[in-house]
C-alpha cells in the first residue's frame, strides 16, 4: 500500500484526469499531471503539471522520477516513450499498447473466448470491397488508430459505397466490421488489483447520437441485464489476460446472439461517471484505490440507481438551469472553447 501523501503521476490531463485528481485528494494524494496543454482541465486541481509533448523521453523521466506511482487517462499515447515509467506506470503499456490498434485488440478479445462482431483488416480499396463481400453490409470501417467517439469511421450502405468511405477514412489501415443490429448498448466497467482482486459496477445502459456517448442509466433494464454475467465473465478475462491494474471499461453491444465486445478502454470511462454519486465507491476513487493497492471500496448503488447526461459542445450554455435544479450533481470541466462535439460536462440524477 502506498500512503496518503504520496504522488500519483497521471499522464493525460482531460477531464478524466481532472477527476481522477479530485477523488485522490479526497484521500490525502497529490497528483502531477504530464500533457503537453496550457490549462489542462486536470491541471486546475492538480498540485503539479509538467508541460510537455508525449513523446518528451527527458521530461518523462523527470517525472517519473518525481511520482511514486503512474497511470493514464488517455489512450491515444505513444507506447515507447512510456516505458521510461517502468513498472510505476499501473496498468503496464501491454493494456494501452492493445487497444490502442483495433485490429490487435479484437484478436485479443477473441483469444480471451469472447465475441466481436465479424470484421477483417483492411488496408486498400480492394481489401474494402473483399470485406464486403464476406461480410455484407452495412459495415463500417474504423481507422485502426486514434479513432475516438465515432471519428476515424464511416459507413458503407451500398456497394457504390466503398470507395467512399475508404476516402473518407483517409485510406489509412482500418478494420471493416459487419454492423450489428442491436437492442441496446452497455458496458462492464471493472477493477483490477495487482494480485487479481476486482471489482465491477452494475452496468450502465449507453445510448449514443453520432457516435458520442448521450447518457447512461442504471439500472439498465431487463434486456441489458440478462447479458451482464456472461459480459462481466469476459471483461474479467480480458482484465486477466491483459494483467491490468486500475479501472477496464469494456463496452457491448447486447445483440439477439449475446453480447459482443465493442472496444475496450485500459481506463476510467465516461460511461461510469454515474458512479460519483450513484455508487458507493467511484470508479475514479477505485482506480486510484487499485493502482495504490489499497483495499476495494464497495461499488454498490447508493440509491435506487442514477442517470449521467453529457453535455456536449452548446450543451453547457445549460449551467444556470442546471445548477439550479434540486438534486441535479453538475460537473463542468473546466474547457476553455465549447466546440461541437466536445464533452463540456456531465450532470448526473440519482433516482430514488
Ligand atoms: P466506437 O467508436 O467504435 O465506440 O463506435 C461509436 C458508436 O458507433 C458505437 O457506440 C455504436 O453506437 C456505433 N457503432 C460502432 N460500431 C458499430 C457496429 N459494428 N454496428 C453498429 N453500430 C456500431
Amino acid at each position: 500500500m502506498i500512503a496518503p501523501g504520496a504522488t500519483i503521476g497521471i499522464v493525460g490531463g482531460g477531464q478524466l484526469g481532472r477527476m481522477l485528481s479530485v477523488a485522490a485528494a479526497q484521500l490525502g494524494y497529490k497528483c502531477h499531471i504530464f500533457d503537453p496543454g496550457e490549462h489542462p482541465p486536470a491541471a486546475d486541481v492538480a498540485a503539479l503539471h509538467t508541460r510537455a509533448a508525449f513523446d518528451d523521453i527527458d521530461a518523462l523521466r523527470s517525472f517519473g522520477a518525481a511520482v511514486d506511482v503512474a497511470t493514464y487517462e488517455f489512450e491515444n499515447l505513444p507506447v515507447g516513450p512510456l516505458t521510461e515509467l517502468g513498472d510505476t506506470l499501473r496498468p503496464g503499456t501491454r493494456s494501452l499498447a492493445i487497444a490502442q490498434d483495433r485490429a490487435t485488440e479484437k484478436q485479443f478479445i477473441e483469444q480471451c473466448g469472447a465475441r466481436v462482431a465479424a470484421w477483417r483488416a483492411v488496408a486498400s480499396l480492394d481489401d474494402v470491397q473483399a470485406a464486403v463481400a464476406v461480410l455484407g453490409l452495412p459495415l463500417v470501417l474504423k481507422t485502426r488508430r486514434y479513432g475516438y467517439d465515432g471519428k476515424g469511421q464511416a459507413w458503407i450502405r451500398d456497394a457504390a459505397g466503398a470507395a467512399s468511405a475508404w476516402t473518407a477514412i483517409g485510406e489509412e489501415p482500418a478494420v471493416a466490421e459487419a454492423g450489428v443490429d442491436f437492442s441496446a448498448e452497455f458496458s462492464v466497467i471493472l477493477a483490477r488489483w495487482d494480485d487479481g482482486r476486482h471489482a465491477t459496477w452494475e452496468s450502465p445502459r449507453n445510448e449514443h447520437e453520432s457516435g458520442i456517448l448521450r447518457r447512461s442509466t442504471v439500472p439498465a433494464g431487463d434486456l441489458v441485464e440478462s447479458q451482464v454475467a456472461e459480459a462481466r465473465a469476459a471483461a474479467l478475462r480480458i482484465a486477466e489476460a491483459l494483467g491490468h491494474v486500475g479501472v477496464l471499461t469494456v463496452e457491448f453491444f447486447a445483440s439477439a446472439d449475446g453480447p459482443l465486445v465493442n472496444e475496450i478502454a485500459p481506463r476510467v470511462h465516461n460511461s461510469g461517471h454515474w458512479t460519483i454519486e450513484g455508487a458507493v465507491t467511484s470508479q475514479f476513487e477505485q482506480h486510484i484505490r487499485a493502482i495504490l493497492g489499497l483495499p476495494p471500496g464497495v461499488t454498490g448503488l447508493t440509491r435506487g440507481g442514477a442517470m449521467m447526461e453529457n453535455l456536449i459542445g452548446d450543451d453547457v450554455n445549460r449551467w444556470p438551469e442546471l445548477i439550479a435544479e434540486r438534486g441535479a450533481h453538475l460537473h463542468i470541466y473546466g474547457k476553455d472553447e465549447a466546440r461541437p462535439g466536445r464533452k463540456m460536462g456531465h450532470v448526473t440524477r440519482v433516482v430514488r
